[in-house]
């Protein structure tokens, strides 16, 4: 970020996008400083080349600004260090997206920025939005709270559109958020321990609408309904928002359920914000696949393959398993206490079972007792080849592949997200 330029900076906290901040802030020439209380996030840093210190001496006279990562909270308990003290030594406290605010209006300023916030459907809200820009042709950069770090993105620029979800925390940590269009989704009890009180929450997302060009704001509960009213009586162009607005969601299969109205109404009005028509915004959302790795849809041919690799237990695959009627269900990884002596019930819903990894013994026992159908096939690879034959055989017009593994991934794979990605190019893999 060259904002930033020659300017003493100590960023604290290095994980994916603290790392990415102090990348971004030495490309473009400050005097970065990295810190971190872990010493093996600080060889990680240092092995990579990056300027790393250590807060020992708890001097911050010698920083103008200190970036903190998203994950350290403001009252960070250090015998050495505190956000106090930097504050009091006239040390400017801010986050990642307030380095991306303040590069774009450096270099791009007309540049369109979407920023999402809310209690719920902020992830959603976001990839839908990204979703359907980009399937009207757009150059879309979506990060933030979600997937990739704010500063790992493209930089800002007139023909590219920046599409960020903003936690809370990071929103505390911006004083020049304005967005194109700022989304406020919908407020309830949450997060009440940094921010105290209901009123400081609240006071702090709508620092993220306050100075957006169009406000989008949900209106289904009270703070936000009263915000709304505030930000229109203050001259902000408002654009209310709620679960009852007229949608027609019936071709949007990832998109069920009324909260997903709130979200989808929300994305209308941004994207009509930045000029799409209707007819787009309808196309868009009907081929949204859903949140990655959250019950992702993809339908290469007649069969539909379901990516739920977030289902890292016998709870969330639950969920998953009683979301169809029939299901060709790929399972096993790192099992947990439990197994999936609680996914009984539902077993009937079972054509056949695919395992993979660790659990593979137990869970053949208990789909055993239970008279499921079951293949070993080891790597999630073969089960997806497995499932896929057996699906493409069965007489159902839409039969569905499910990966829903219940069980943690670390037998195989570093998190869910990677073993969702080898689901991915699996079935993308798949002669259909
Ligand atoms: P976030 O990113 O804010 O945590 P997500 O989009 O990941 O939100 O959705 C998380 C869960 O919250 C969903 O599974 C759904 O149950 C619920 N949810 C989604 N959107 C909304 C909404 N607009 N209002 C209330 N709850 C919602």
């Amino acid at each position: 970020a060259t904002a930033f330029k020659d300017m003493k900076v100590a960023v604290f906290g290095l994980g994916g996008s603290g790392l990415a901040t102090v990348r971004s802030l030495v490309a473009g020439g400050a005097d970065v400083t990295a810190f971190d209380d872990n010493a093996a996030s600080v060889e990680k840093a240092k092995a990579e080349g990056l300027p790393t210190g250590d807060l020992r001496e708890g001097d911050f006279s010698r920083f103008e600004l200190l970036v903190l990562a998203p994950g350290v909270p403001l009252t960070h308990p250090k015998p050495h260090w505190s956000v106090e003290l930097a504050k009091a030594a006239g040390v400017g406290v801010i986050g990642d997206i307030q380095i991306f605010c303040s590069e774009r209006d450096t270099i791009a300023p007309d540049a369109p920025f979407v920023a999402i916030t809310g209690t719920n459907g902020k992830s959603t809200t976001t990839a839908l939005t990204a979703h359907v820009l980009r399937e009207a042709g757009w150059d879309v950069q979506m990060g933030g709270n979600i997937g990739v770090p704010v500063l790992e993105l493209a930089p800002p620029a007139p023909n590219r559109v920046h599409v960020v979800e903003c936690s809370s925390y990071q929103i505390d940590l911006t004083m020049t958020l304005a967005p194109t269009v700022g989304v406020m989704l919908n407020l309830s009890e949450d997060h009440l321990d940094r921010h105290g009180t209901m009123d400081g929450y609240a006071g702090v997302k709508e620092r993220l609408v306050v100075n957006a060009k169009t406000a989008v704001i949900g209106v289904d509960d009270e703070r936000s309904a009263a915000m709304a009213k505030r930000l229109a009586i203050a001259g902000v162009e408002v654009v209310k928002i709620s679960e009852n607005d007229p949608l027609d969601l019936s071709g949007a299969r990832a998109l069920r359920g009324a909260h997903n109205v709130q979200n989808a109404s929300a994305v209308r009005a941004v994207a009509r914000a930045l000029g799409l028509d209707d007819a787009a915004i309808l196309k868009g959302f009907s081929t949204f696949p859903g949140l990655a790795h959250r019950m992702e849809i993809s339908t290469p041919g007649r069969v539909v393959f379901i990516n739920d690799s977030k289902a890292t237990n016998a709870d969330s695959a639950e969920k998953a398993l009683a979301s169809f009627e029939k299901s060709f269900w790929i399972l096993g990884g790192k099992p947990k206490t439990g197994g999936i002596e609680a996914l009984v019930p539902l077993l009937g819903r079972v054509e056949k079972a695919f395992l993979v990894g660790e659990a593979s013994e137990a869970f053949a026992r208990t789909l055993g007792e239970h008279g499921v159908a079951h293949d070993f096939c080891g790597t999630v690879d073969k089960a997806v080849e497995a499932a896929a034959k057996a699906a493409e055989a069965s007489a159902d017009p839409e039969p569905v592949v499910l990966f829903s593994p219940a069980c943690a991934s670390f037998d195989q794979f570093r998190n869910f997200e990677e073993r969702g990605e080898a689901f991915r190019r699996a079935v993308l893999g798949l002669q259909l």
